[in-house]
């Protein structure tokens, strides 16, 4: 595998990735260490867990030079991630044992029934890179936490950072046949697919996931699937401070280079606050440095994946081929790497592509609407169902927009956020099952009912 730094296009390195061999020694590994690992008390795992953390934390610096090199994120973004995702390692020391401890529900007369929670087994972790730390942990920290083993298979895109997770998990004494790292593209994705795992958990696209989910469907094991999203932002006309409905949108659509899951990928905003807030939002927009994701001052660094260069050229292109305006960007930069331009289109509506596919990149459209309704119909129309957001004074007029959405997820006056106390889960197309909370906490444990009773 050649591993390429984005911001140059030149090759970091050269790995051998897994093969059909060396990925069946690992899973027979795993089945063997998962019986101890199970046999340990969920204190005893997440005392583990809890080193782990801190290695990571302890070695932060070295750990963000590695994911911006590889993916191109912003040093800033990459150590915010590496600093953000610990909340969920101090979510599960406060909450695993409550959600993985025996509960006695009947215990009168000579009966009793209780429901204790075991582990899956040997599970696979198959996961994206543009948050790999956060998407990682939501998946084989909590895995790990209820008793699993993990195989893990970072996407081709954050391999360096799949090796460090294993390096520390392995140095915070999660034995190596517990925890395993697999590295390839999906061609070994795909030979994943073949093995008798427990459980299949994903992070990536629909594409992907979808195919994953009809190939091990014959298994009858669970599958959690974490997919992509078209998420929309409606600004109302009763926001207080235009400006700043336009700096936090922004935000929302170009953090990461507008390559996550839950990145405002399309903008709705009232009539009546319409020019103010275009012209509020592409200031904005231009006052981000683009450039070298090493610099700490890069907002904009260059796209992970070479081809995605291509995809977004063609989708601002079929908006203005249909009528939309070009209000910044709309082009690479004519240096080496990866790099485009933050773009914002405007007059835009669901005819054109940039409203209606996924763009996972620093795209914007923005539409114009007469009404609420209005604004409720264009949300939904939508394939994905992952977030939703409405900018608006007024509480209630929120709620009585967002509890119309079909979306896992609905924000009022943010956006762009995810938070380990609540279920991350995406509906229609954006996904299958929960991660996070107390039911990403069982996702990774199967019930077992006790029927008990005295002779
Ligand atoms: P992707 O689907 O291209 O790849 C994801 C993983 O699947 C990689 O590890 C890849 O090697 C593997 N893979 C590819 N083909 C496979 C096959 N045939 N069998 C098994 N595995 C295979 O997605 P990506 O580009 O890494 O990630 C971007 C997508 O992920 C976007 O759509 C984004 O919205 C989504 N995403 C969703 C969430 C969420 O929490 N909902 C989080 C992050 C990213």
């Amino acid at each position: 595998m050649k591993i390429k730094n984005p911001a140059t296009g030149d090759i970091i390195i050269e790995l051998k990735a897994d093969t059909a061999e060396t990925l069946k020694n690992k899973f027979n590994a795993l089945k063997e260490g998962q019986k101890s690992w199970s046999a340990l008390s969920v204190g005893e795992r997440l005392e583990c867990i809890e080193k782990f953390g801190a290695l990571v934390q302890q070695h932060k610096n070295e750990l963000a030079a590695i994911l911006t090199e590889e993916t191109g994120k912003p040093i800033q973004q990459s150590l915010n991630e590496i600093t953000g995702a610990h909340n969920r390692i101090d979510h599960l020391c406060k909450y695993a044992e409550r959600w993985l401890s025996e509960e006695v529900l009947v215990d009168s007369g000579n009966t009793r029934e209780k429901i204790a929670y075991e582990p899956l087994g040997v599970i696979v972790n198959i996961s994206a890179w543009n948050f790999p730390y956060n998407v990682g942990y939501n998946v084989f920290l909590y895995a790990l936490a209820g008793g699993n083993s993990v195989m893990y298979k970072p996407s081709e895109y954050a391999v360096l950072t799949g090796k460090q997770f294993e390096k520390y998990l392995h140095r915070a004494g999660v034995p190596e046949n517990v925890f395993q790292c697999v590295i390839g593209d999906g061609r070994l994705g795909q030979l994943l697919l073949e093995e008798d795992f427990d459980g299949y958990f994903f992070t990536g696209s629909y594409a992907t996931g979808k195919h994953i989910a009809e190939t091990v469907a014959h298994k009858l094991v669970p599958v959690q699937l974490e997919l992509g999203g078209k998420d929309p932002l409606y600004v109302t006309d009763d926001v207080p401070d235009i400006k700043q409905a336009a700096i936090n949108a922004a935000e929302g659509a170009f953090y990461n280079n507008g390559q996550s899951c839950c990145a405002v990928e399309r903008i709705y905003v009232a009539e009546r606050i319409y020019d103010e807030f275009i012209d509020a939002f592409v200031e904005e927009v231009n006052a981000y440095k683009v450039g070298n994701p090493v610099d700490p001052d890069t907002f904009i660094g260059p796209l992970t994946r070479e081809q995605q260069l291509g995809f977004l050229s063609d989708q601002v292109a079929d908006a203005l081929n249909k009528g939309a305006f070009l209000k910044a960007g709309g082009q690479s930069v004519e240096e080496k790497g990866y790099y485009f331009r933050p773009t914002v289109l405007v007059n835009c509506d669901h005819r054109m592509k940039v409203m209606t596919e996924e763009s996972f990149g620093p795209v914007i459209g923005i539409q114009k609407v007469a009404s609420d309704d209005e604004a409720v119909s264009l949300m939904k129309d939508t394939p994905y169902g992952l977030t939703a957001a409405v900018f608006s004074s007024d509480e209630q007029r929120a709620l009585n927009l967002l509890r119309k959405m079909d979306t896992g997820t609905v924000y009022w006056n943010c956006c762009d956020r995810v938070s380990p106390n609540v279920p991350w889960s995406g509906r229609k197309n954006s996904g299958l099952g929960s991660t996070l909370s107390f039911k990403g906490i069982r996702a990774f444990v199967q019930p077992k009912s006790y029927h008990l009773r005295n002779w």
